[in-house]
């Protein structure tokens, strides 16, 4: 029997609704999981990536310099990254900071802000530097397939997924198309 794919996954500037969907293939996870395992992945809340896996697939665009990194991990240690949805795809709506300066979006959210009091731009060396704006992850590494949607459906996820760990280029038929 080949030996089992391994499948890493991650959020970046994301919702998490990109994996939310992908829970929503339901009993194919049972299917997928003869054929794969999840290494890394806020599913199984594994924290780091062991050696190289097979794929990652990655959530949300780059708004900060932890994002940065980790997309960079990710790129160094799967064979395949795949951008999973919109945010990964454009930046989604986190991108929408992009037609207003960083800072006066720092202003509105934490001077001018409704209801704001204390007002002050939080500056705990802890916090990640955000980024003059937010990209998609192709502006920041090779990236080598695309799952449109916001999220993709369960049937794109699964479509996609099961060619890759079978070793299959993934081709979404029309019908699973989707940019919203
Ligand atoms: S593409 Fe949509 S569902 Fe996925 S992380 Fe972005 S906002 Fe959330």
């Amino acid at each position: 029997m080949a030996s089992k794919r391994k499948i890493a996954t991650c959020s970046l500037a994301g919702c998490f609704g990109c994996h939310m969907s992908l829970l929503d293939i339901d009993e194919r996870l049972l299917e997928l999981l003869e054929l794969a395992d999840f290494d890394r992945s806020p599913i199984n809340d594994i924290k780091a990536i062991h050696g190289v896996v097979d794929i990652g697939l990655i959530e949300g665009g780059v708004c900060n310099v932890e994002n940065v990194h980790l997309l960079h991990h990710f790129r160094d240690h799967c064979r395949i990254l795949v951008a999973v949805g919109e945010c990964a795809m454009t930046g989604g709506i986190p991108s929408m900071r992009n037609h207003h300066s960083l800072k006066s979006c720092l202003e509105e959210s934490y001077i001018r802000g409704v209801g704001v009091e204390n007002a002050h731009i939080p500056d705990d060396p802890e916090l990640p530097l955000l980024l003059n704006k937010v990209y998609p992850l192709h502006e920041v590494v090779r990236v080598d397939y695309y799952v449109p949607g916001c999220p993709p459906s369960a049937d794109a996820l699964w479509h996609v997924l099961s060619a890759l760990v079978t070793g299959r280029d993934p081709h979404l038929p029309p019908a699973l198309l989707k940019y919203d």
